[in-house]
Formats: C-alpha cells, structure tokens, sequence
C-alpha cells in the first residue's frame, strides 16, 4: 500500500491546456487526491495567477520542470476519463498534423460546457417505440452499387460513392447504417451545412426513430454537451453533425459516412484549420472501421485517390425516379443584352416555365445590391478603408458595406476621391429580386441569402415556402443549392457562371463545375424534364462545354491536367503559412527570416515559396503576406514542417506579427 502510493505521488501528470503555447504542461498529483490518474481526465491546475481546466494528456515519471517550480495540480474532476482513448489519439494525430497546441485542439473537440467543471445529467435513452418506415427496395443498380459497398467495407477500403443526384445515395447510407444497427454499432454522419441537415435529419428519423441525434448550432451548449456524452455512453446510434462532430466520442462506433464530400465547408478556415473530412478519414483508420465518402461531384483529391486505388468508387449513374438529367442552354452575354443582370431570352424562360405552374431557381452568389459602385467622374471604385475590397451597395438600408470586415457607411450616391456621382456598379441578388418583382409582379419571390436569413426559424420559414410550391421564384446564394429537393422545380438560371468560372484560385473551375452540377441536379427532379439557363461572356470556354456535354466526371479528367505542370494538388500537398500585422514591414521582415530559416534546412524536395503579399493583400487593417510550401510528398512536406514551425517558435519575435499554418489549405486567399 505504501508502495504504491509513493509511486503515484512520483507520478508527473502531462496536461493540455487551453493557450496558445504547444506544450503540455507537467504537475504533480494533487495533495489529498484518492482518484486514479488516467489519461482523458479533466484536472483542474494552478497556471500562474489563476486556476484553469485541462486534460491529462499523458502520465509519466519524468519532467523538465525543476522540482522547486512543480506545482501540483489542484483536482482531478473526473472518476473516468472523459475523453476516451480512440478520441485522445483522435486529437494527438490532429495536434500533430496541424501543428496546432495540443489544449487547443481538446478546446475544439470537447464541448464548451464539457470544459468547465460541469457535467449534465443524462437521462436514460427514451424507450418509447417508434413507429419506423421500411427500406425502400433497391434498384438494379443500387443493388449493385450496395454489394459492391459491403465488399470493399468488409477489405477495410475507403469507399468513394460517387452518385448523381437523385440517384439514390441517401438511400444507400440509410441501408448500410441498418446493418451497422443491427450489430450494435454507432454511426457518425457528416455533413457539410446546417442548411441541409434538417432534411438528412428527417429521412434518418423516419427511418430510425429517436435514436438519431443531430448536432448544430441551435443546440444549447449544455444540448451539445449532453449528445456528446450519450454517444460516448452509447446512448444514441447515429450523430449527425457538421465537421466538429467528427470528435464525438462513441462507445462502439462502427462507420463513417461523409456526406457530400467535396463541399468547402468541411475545412476550417481560422484558428485549427482542420478537414472534417481528412479527420475523418484518419479516424477511420485508426479505429478501423469503414468510411463512405458521398458526392455527385467529387473533390478532385478524392477523384485522384480513387484513380490511384487508394479508394475503392462506386458510380451511380441513374436516377431513381427515372428522369433524365436537364438540358442546358448557354445564354451568351455578347449577344443577348441583359439589363439588371437579366436577358430577355432568360426572362422569357421564367415566364413560361412560372404560367406552366412550375418553379424556377435563379443562382447568383453574390449578395446586396451591387457588389461596387463607381465614379462617373473619376472611374474610382469606392474601397474600403481597411481591405483592398470593393464596398457592397445594399439598398434595403441604403449602405456601403464590406463583406470582410463588416466596415459601413452611408451611401451618399458621391465619389470619396473627387464628388462627383457615382453609380451600382454589376448586380447582386438583391437588385436582382428587384427585377424580378418589376418582370413579375403576381410571382411570390423568395430569396434566400445571409441577408434575408439570419435565424434558423427565417430559414425554416422560406425553405417550407420554397418546398411546398407557394414560391414560384427562387432566388439566392449557395445557401440555396445545397441539398434541397424542390419537387415542382423545373428550371435554373445561373445568372453570372464568369464569376465562379475565371476565379483566381486554381480550384475556381473545380467548385463551379460543382456548383453548376448541384444547382442544375435541383431542376426536374420527378414528373418534368428540367431546364438550364446559364448567362455568360465566355459561352465558348472548352471546360464550359466539357461538363454541359459530357458531365463532371470528363469535366474531371481533363481539368485536372491544368494542376499538372504548375503542381498544385492533387498533384502534391501544400501547406500555407500566413503572416498578418499593421504593419506592412513587419509581414515582410518576419516572412523573409522565415525563408531564409527554410532554406537553412534540409528542404529536400519541398518547394518554398514566396513570400508574397496575399491575393487580399489588406483585411480589417491588417497587411498580410504568405509563404507556400509544396511537396508531391506528404511525409516529406511534414518533416520540413515540423522543423520550420520548431524554429519559428523557438524564435524571439521582434515585431507584432501573427502567423499562422494551414495545412492542406483550400483557399490560397
Ligand atoms: P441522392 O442522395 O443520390 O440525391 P436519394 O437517396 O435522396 O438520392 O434518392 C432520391 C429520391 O429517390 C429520394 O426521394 C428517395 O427517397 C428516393 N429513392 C431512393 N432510392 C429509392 C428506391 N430504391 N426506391 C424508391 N425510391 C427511392
Ligand atoms: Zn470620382
Ligand atoms: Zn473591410
């Protein structure tokens, strides 16, 4: 007895902590402690004049610290682990990729609630029987495609399910998740946004009862909290969930599904920036089990992997509801002239597919007014004082605004530079519902973008709208092609296809390939062939008429040759350092020391460029700068990582710059 009580009074416990420094912090069992430590637990550890909440990392005998600066820590709140251990080495893998402080990473995993000294009460799972709809009998080829599915999940494969829409994929999950059930088994569904998961959340419902729990952003801290805590009890079998949810915890998780794959939103774009999806992918294989990626329009990565044997596809080629897919129709900007954004050959197109009762869906992702106003004096384009971007016409309440850091005024109808007038300049959806109603003034017009909706009820109400039929014009962002099924949908306007086209960013052709395919799929879905109306400049553009004529899967392998030359991914993997500061010496100085530090190191095969001001080289004040590294390598690219960030850590910064890495990044913006 004595023995062992020594022993763990030697014990040094490794805790995360919740700063900003990539370290674990080292403390001596708490005085008066009678819980075993175990690696998962919440402690709660002096850090210098205050108190904090942390994780034990790790357990060992040896530290750095002298013994005269070890503290012990204060208390260790929980009897057993609340992280458990496929989630610590979840969270381990994913500190050491991003190369992202440990206590953070917990800080994303774990929920708020979670990380105070607080644990909800969980009630028992409800008993109530629930009355569950039966499975659909599956096509030919659905049957096939489901066969095939099992196989490859039985050989631990990734499984890359690559479907039109309404070709019967949610159905294919539906199944497989069946199976999963039936053994005991947790599922994990990711899912890219909100936005689509009340429909996914109802079909899984219906099918499953209230063993399905979904979590977003209408739970309260303490709802998150207690899901959390039942799917690690065992007590739901399927979370559904954007891409935090892929740290749930699970008693006996037995499958992964991502739902649309491809989809941006799965990527984190500040603080850890993370891929729900590659997260997910990592998961699976450490625990594993199998994982399902779904899309009718694969990201290109996943593409190439499946090219290369690394995922094993399944195609889907057919719609269930045996409609054939729309035709398109280019409108071309040269000749047809369109006024406030819109043709007359469009307008005609609404107008008789709206007499014929039907629906129509105009695409334009851009939100406001106009997306700049210029000078009619001076030719000036009116900026914003603190981004190198244009300020945004809404007219609703008549200001300039800018979409990337919120900065508004007033809009005197005057140039800032020189006063004399100045005009919208280019359309959004705003004015384009404007339009619309002047063209149309018996349609309802429902329009959806982050102005319109800023409340989950706002949402609920325009989609049950636009789903039941009572709005005969749809008009919106990307917040409206994502994952709806409108049944009396019958024809898509892409207003302005240039935009999404001719991007800067050598992923531009990519996302509108898949943009074009989502919106276009929501046309004709079951009784009427669909039509599609797409406005451009450029109506020759081969990659254009590539996927119109041949669909995204030539679109594909042909698009994906332009990465080859330059080496962008999936030709290689890339990692962005970026560097922001008021000062715009400061980015430069600390950049070029950074290079210079690479290059002293072993670079091997990994590139190193720049540094380069960003593509918005200002943002709220802010100059910033980046480096890019790339490396047709992955383990190569992360040796010359690991070194690059421990020098720059263990460098005396002089000036006020932050950096920060994002690691396969998705935006080089
Ligand atoms: P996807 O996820 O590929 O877009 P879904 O699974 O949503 O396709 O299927 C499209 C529509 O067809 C849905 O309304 C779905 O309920 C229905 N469906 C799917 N599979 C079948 C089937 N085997 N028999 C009848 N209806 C089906
Ligand atoms: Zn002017
Ligand atoms: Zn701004």
């Amino acid at each position: 007895m004595y023995s062992t009580t020594r022993l763990l009074k030697n014990l040094i416990l490794k805790v995360a902590l919740n700063v900003p420094i990539d370290n674990l912090f080292d403390y001596k069992i708490p005085s008066n402690n009678s819980i075993q430590p175990k690696q998962g637990q919440r402690i709660r550890v002096p850090f210098g004049k205050q108190e904090k909440i942390g994780f034990i990392h790790g357990i060992g005998s040896q530290t750095k610290v002298p013994a005269s600066k070890l503290k012990p820590a204060l208390k260790i709140i929980d009897d057993e682990p609340l992280v458990n251990n496929e989630l610590l080495d979840l969270i381990s893998w994913v500190a050491n990729y991003y190369h992202y402080p440990i206590g953070e990473v917990y800080a994303t995993a774990v929920p708020l609630y979670l990380r105070q000294e607080k644990t909800p009460k969980i009630d028992a799972m409800p008993t109530e029987s629930f009355q569950c709809e039966s499975h659909k009998k599956l096509t030919e080829e659905q049957e096939q495609g489901f066969k095939k599915l099992l196989s490859f999940f039985n050989q631990r494969q990734i499984v890359l399910l690559d479907g039109v829409t309404g070709s019967g994929k949610t159905e294919l999950y539906l199944q497989s998740v069946d199976r999963n059930l039936k053994k005991n088994q947790q599922v994990l569904l990711l899912v890219p946004e909100i936005g689509l998961t009340p429909q996914i959340f109802e079909r899984f419902q219906k099918r499953f009862g209230n063993t399905v729990s979904v979590v977003h952003s209408g739970n309260t801290y303490k709802q998150r909290a207690e899901i959390w805590l039942k799917a690690k009890q065992g007590d739901v079998c399927v979370v559904i969930g954007t891409r935090s949810a892929v740290f749930t915890p699970f008693k006996n998780l037995g499958m992964i599904i991502v739902d649309e794959e491809h989809d941006p939103s799965f990527k984190q774009q500040s603080g850890l920036c993370y891929s729900g999806r590659n997260v997910a992918i990592i998961r699976a294989k450490q625990s594993k089990i199998p994982i399902l990626l779904g899309s009718a329009t694969p990201s290109f990565e996943s593409l190439m992997n499946a090219k290369k044997g690394k995922y094993k596809k399944i195609t889907l080629k057919q719609r269930v509801f045996a409609t054939p897919l729309p035709q398109t129709n280019i409108i071309d900007l040269r000749v047809h002239s369109q006024e406030q954004g819109l043709t007359k050959f469009l307008l005609k197109a609404i107008k008789k597919h709206i007499e014929n009762d039907n629906q129509v869906l105009l695409y334009l992702n851009r939100r406001g007014f106009s997306p700049a106003t210029v000078c009619s004096g001076c030719g000036y384009i009116e900026e914003c004082p603190r981004c190198d971007t244009s300020m945004v016409l809404h007219k609703r309440n008549n200001r300039l605004v800018c979409h990337h850091c919120n900065h508004n005024k007033p809009w005197e109808k005057i140039c800032t530079e020189c006063g004399s007038p100045s005009s919208p300049l280019g359309e959004g959806t705003e004015q384009i519902e404007l339009a619309l109603k002047k063209e149309f003034p018996r349609a309802s017009i429902v329009r959806m973008d982050r102005d319109t909706v800023n409340s989950k009820k706002q949402r609920t109400r325009l989609l049950d709208q636009a789903k039941s039929g009572t709005g005969q014009i749809l008009l919106g962002t990307q917040m409206l092609t994502k994952g709806h099924d409108f049944p009396n949908l019958s024809m898509v306007a892409i207003v302005n296809a240039d935009q999404g086209m001719f991007g800067s960013d050598f992923r531009s052709s990519e996302r509108f390939a898949q943009t074009f395919v989502q919106v276009s799929g929501r046309a004709g879905r079951r009784k009427t062939v669909g039509e599609v109306f797409l406005q451009t400049y450029n109506p020759k553009n081969p990659l254009l008429n590539k996927i119109i004529s041949q669909g995204y899967n030539a679109f594909f392998s042909e698009a994906v040759l332009d990465r080859k030359v330059p080496q962008w991914p999936p030709y290689s993997h890339l990692a962005l350092l970026h560097a922001q500061s008021t000062q715009k010496n400061s980015v430069f100085d600390f950049l070029n020391t950074v290079r210079k530090k690479g290059d002293a190191i072993n670079l091997g095969n990994t590139m190193l460029l720049g540094p380069v001001p960003s593509p918005i080289e200002k943002k709220a004040g802010k100059f910033r700068g980046q480096l890019l590294l790339l490396n047709t390598n992955r383990k190569e690219l992360h040796r010359v990582l690991d070194k690059l960030c421990w020098t720059i850590k263990n460098t005396k910064k002089t000036s006020k710059v932050k950096w920060s890495l994002d690691v396969d990044p998705i935006d080089l913006s």
